[in-house]
Formats: structure tokens, sequence, C-alpha cells
């Protein structure tokens, strides 16, 4: 094996004079017989002695590299033996430096946060190395050879021939309760300076996902306090939700509302914030605070500005931190904004890394990239303390294209999806969901008794004025009919019209939709719609105030309440006619 080494490479500050070079020369011919090339390479960081890599070993014959390896020494000797002093006394007498430092790696090439490391041959994947001083990296590829490897420090000095050592580690997040309310990086380091955070446990990014006999089934609303969301695609604890839409179709603004809709209900809400603007991540923590749902909330961001290594990372150290509370019993959930950006991250690293394209550019394993993220999200069984995490993915699409490479493949993951479109959305309809591209697949189960019953055929009706909606452009030659159905329709349209950052109680989105399902609105114009619904449900809250804490409290209410509201309503809509 010796043998067929041939070239070695002496790393220094200072370049060796003719006496050293001939010492080394000599080393490497009673080592690896005459055929070896010696070759010098300046690094400014090895100051007082040399290291030598050769093939997969190297020679560390540097102060630090010594003292290094006395404290390792040392080390080994503490764990073996409790008597230390003495111990230490008889040994460092005994004690002279070893050659080999044994697997030291040496990088070959470092590009955008990306390097490749030859000489550890027990890297594995996932593994924390030090490079240098200090900079951490992980292992994302292994072959015989080499590894690649992802910087989490972008600006630090790497460069060709720092030596890289194992830690033995897999990469992790450090997690705690702590954390609520802040505003963190990837690797869990505050970045609101609000000071040092503490931390409790420290767990691996990557985890397996929870295994079937530890789940149970969807059961538990999770209310978004959006009516268009809760009334026909209702989203259940433990679901994955994905929303999609064109850029700029208000995808953003269904998470931030779902987050703050959370306060007071025992939720705990992590978002995470990948490849978006700082300005968007400012805006996101300055808004959830004026409603005070940080308290509740933790932001992980790496924003557009940090190396596609972090922006990578920044969704697993979010679960992780998920996982942390959902198995302690607690509900949360989680917002991946957005992972097309992820996946563009993704693609850059794994070009940088040497692996084959495939379709879009992206590698072949970007599908189980996201499946293994979105399968960590679950509800568990009491068993395992019952807590649930809830995801919303969110993606970018091109010009409504749905069938591109990363929406097709996480739709295909998820639960369902909440397709946001740009005509509707540029038409005032905001939020811009399309009800006939939507879907959620497990939620109904999980809806209450109270927004099932009041919700009836609302996706149906709505369905049927998108049918008729064309005939709207010849409304005068319309029999009555007709008329009185689309003018029932775009009452619907414009019910579900709601302002950002005002998320409804379950008691307002029950009585809207007994309202307009009871045909309380044939007589209002459809602008007025919106003003007519809000009167209605101040006088059910002010005269059946029982009524609407029934339906807060138990999620449901009698035929008898249902009577009561419509008249309320019918009432409220006298003074529109
Ligand atoms: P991007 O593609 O940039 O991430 P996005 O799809 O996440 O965008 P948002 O940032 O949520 O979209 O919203 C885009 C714009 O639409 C914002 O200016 C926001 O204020 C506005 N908007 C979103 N929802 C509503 C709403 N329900 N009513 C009125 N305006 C809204
Ligand atoms: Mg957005």
């Amino acid at each position: 094996m010796k043998n067929e080494i041939k070239t070695a490479v002496l790393y220094s500050d200072i370049k060796p004079n003719d006496e050293q070079t001939e010492k080394f020369i000599k080393f490497l011919t009673e080592e690896y017989g005459t055929q070896v090339d010696l070759r010098w390479e300046k690094n400014t960081k090895i100051k007082n002695g040399f290291r030598l890599a050769i093939g997969g070993e190297v020679y560390d014959w540097t102060v630090d590299g010594r003292f290094r390896q006395l404290k390792n020494y040392i080390k080994t000797l503490a764990k073996e033996n409790t008597g230390l002093i003495p111990l230490l006394k008889e040994n460092i007498k005994n004690w002279a430096p070893e050659i080999v430092a044994n697997e030291v790696g040496t990088v070959l090439t470092v590009s955008d946060s990306v390097a490749v490391v030859s000489g550890l041959k027990n890297a594995f994947y996932g593994e924390i190395l030090v490079f240098g001083d200090g900079v951490k990296g992980m292992v994302q590829t292994v072959t015989e050879e080499k590894c690649g490897c992802i910087l989490f420090d972008t600006n630090a000095e790497v460069l060709a021939g720092t030596p890289v050592r194992h830690t033995g580690k897999i990469a992790g997040m450090p997690c705690g309760n702590a954390y609520l309310g802040r505003v963190v990086n990837a690797l869990g380091e505050p970045i609101d300076a609000k000071g040092k955070i503490e931390t409790e446990v420290y767990r691996p990014i990557e985890n397996p996902a929870p295994q079937i006999i530890d789940r149970e089934a969807v059961n538990k609303p999770l209310q978004t306090g959006i009516l268009a969301i809760d009334a026909i695609f209702p989203i259940g604890k433990g679901q994955r939700e994905l929303i999609i839409g064109d850029r700029q179709t208000g995808k953003s603004s269904i998470a931030i509302d779902t987050v703050i809709n959370q306060k007071g209900k025992d939720v705990i809400c992590i978002y995470a914030c990948i490849g978006q603007k700082t300005s968007f991540v400012s805006g996101l923590a300055a808004a959830l605070k004026k409603h005070g749902a940080m308290d509740y909330t933790v932001i992980v961001s790496a924003s557009a500005g940090e190396a596609a290594t972090v922006q990578y990372l920044a969704p697993y150290a979010a679960c992780a931190l998920g996982e942390y509370f959902m198995e302690r019993g607690k509900d949360v959930l989680i917002v991946y904004d957005d992972l097309s950006k992820h996946a563009v991250a993704y693609r850059e690293i794994s070009l940088l890394l040497g692996r084959a394209p495939g379709r879009e550019a992206y590698p072949g394993d970007v599908f189980y990239l996201h499946s293994r993220l979105l399968e960590r999200s679950a509800h568990l069984s009491s068993d395992k303390g019952g807590g649930s995490m809830t995801a919303l993915p969110i993606v970018e699409t091109l010009a409504g294209d749905v069938s591109a490479y990363i929406p097709t493949n996480i739709i295909s993951i998820t639960d369902g999806q909440i397709f946001l479109e740009n005509s509707l959305f540029h038409s005032g309809q905001r939020p811009a969901v399309n009800i006939g591209l939507s879907v959620s697949r497990v939620g109904g189960n999980a809806q209450t008794k109270a927004m099932k019953k009041a919700a009836k055929t609302l996706r149906l009706d709505l369905a049927q004025y998108r049918e008729m909606e064309i005939f709207m452009q010849f409304s005068s030659e319309l029999d009555e009919e007709t008329k009185n159905r689309l003018h029932y329709g775009q009452g619907l349209m414009h019910m579900l019209r709601q302002k950002q950052t005002s998320p409804y109680n379950q008691h307002t989105q029950v009585i809207m939709l007994i309202c307009a399902l009871g045909r309380c609105m044939q007589n209002i114009a459809a602008e007025k719609v919106s003003e007519f619904l809000k009167k209605a449900v101040k006088k059910v809250e002010r005269d059946y105030p029982e009524i609407c804490a029934n339906i807060d409290e138990n999620g449901d209410y009698s035929e008898d309440d249902e009577k009561k509201i419509i008249s309320a309503a019918n009432s409220v809509g006298e003074q529109y006619a």
C-alpha cells in the first residue's frame, strides 16, 4: 500500500530550510520508500512547525498538534483511572508525541462554503468536523478518498491545506424553553440582540420520523382563523398542509395569520424563514410581537444573503426544535417559508459537491430531502405524550404551474394544499384561495361539529357559482332564478374576503356561515356583505352570549340556536332593505 503513494505535501507558514527539507526526505524515504515527491505549500495558519500530508495520513509536527496529542493522551488516562495526579507524573515521563495524528484530514478545495476534504476515512454522513481553529462543518458526501462538507461559518478563513478533525458528533440544534420569543439562526444562535439563550438539550437536526405505532390519527382541529380555510379545507393537528401559489399572492400572510390565531390556544409556533429577505424577517417579528404572538413563537431564519449551506440547514434545525416541544406533549405549528428556496439552496450545494444534476438540475434525492423533513410532523399517541407537530410548508410556483418538479414532489408528500391564485388575488378576492384546486385530505375528521354543520354545502355552492360566473356578462338577460343563484354566490365570495392579521374566532366563523347558508343575505348588495355579517355577529354576541360560548368551548350548537341566529341576522338585514 505504502509503495503506491507518490506525492507528499508539506504545509507551513515559513518555507523549510535545506537542513529541514533533508530531514523530511530522509523520514519519507524510511517510511514510504524512495518514490515520494515532496512539495511545499504555504499555509499562514500553521505557525511553529510543519504538517505533512501524504495520502490519507497526516503528520502533525506543530506545537499545537503536540499539545493536542498530549491532551488526548491525558484524557484517555483519566478515563481509565481515578488517581489522576500520581498517574500523570508517572506517565508524562514516558510520553512522547506520536508521529501519526490519527485521521486528521486536509482541505483540498473550498468553494462557496462547500469544502472537499481528504484523509478522513472514518467520517460519516452528518458528522460535525472541525476545520483549523474551530470553524465547524458537516459531512454531506462520503467516498473512499474524499468527503464533501458544508461549512457553517460562511465568513471563516478555510484554505486548501487547513487541517480537519473529527468530532464524532452528529450535527445538532440546541433546544430549550428559553427559545420561545426569540429569533435565531440555523445553528440556534440568537440574532435578535437579546442575549444568550439557556439551552437544555442538543438534538440531532436529522432525526427519524416517529414510527407508525407511536402515531395517532389526526383528530383535533388546528384553527387558522381564516374562514376560507377553516370552513372548506380544515387542518388538523399533526397534518401537513401545503400553501402554494405564485409570488406575492399572500402565501406568507396565511401562515402568519395562523400563527397569530394560536394565541391563548396553547400551541407553540416555529416559523422557519428560508432564503427570505432580512426585511421580511424583521417585519415578521414585529407583526407577531404587535399581536402578542411572539411569546409562544420561535423564528429560525437563514436569510437570502446567507450561504446556501445554512439555508439548507434551517428547516431541519427548526424541525428539531419543534420535535423537542412535541415530545414534551405540546402542540406545535411549524411553518417552512419557503421550500422552493430550500430546494434551490440544496441544488447549489449538490452541484458544488459534484453530484449529477437531474430534472431542472435538482439532484435526484431532492424528493427525499423534503419527505424526510415533512414526515417528522405527526400526532403522537397518548403513550408518547400526545403532542403534535402540524406543518405548513410553503412553495412558490411560476405562472401557476403546479406541475413543475418541486411543487409536484411536495404536493405528493403533504396531506393537501391551499392553492392561491394570482388572478383572484388581483381581482380583490383575498385570501385568494382557489376552491377547485385546494384540498385537505385528513382535516375533515378534525373539524368541530359546529363547523361541519354550519359549512354544510358551502364548497359545492361555491363550485356551482364558479361554473355560472361566465353568465354574469349577460346578466340583464338572465331569469330570476339564475340571478338569485349568482347573487348568492357573489355574497359567499365576499364573505370569504378577509383582512390580514385579523383571524376570526370559532363562533364568528360559525355565525357567518349560518347567516350566509341560511340565505340571510339575499337582499344585500355584495359590497355590503362584510359589513352586514359583522353587524349580525355583533348582534348575536350581544343577544345570545351563551350560544357563542357553547360554540367556542364545546364546538357545537343546537337547531334552536340556529333559528335564533338566523332571526337575529334577518333583523339586522332589514336595515339594508
Ligand atoms: P412572496 O412570494 O414575496 O413570498 P407571498 O406570496 O408570501 O409573497 P405575502 O407576502 O403574504 O405574499 O403577501 C403579498 C402582499 O399581499 C403583501 O403586501 C400583503 O400585505 C398583501 N396581502 C396578503 N394577504 C392579504 C389580505 N388578506 N388582504 C389584503 N392584502 C393582503
Ligand atoms: Mg412569502
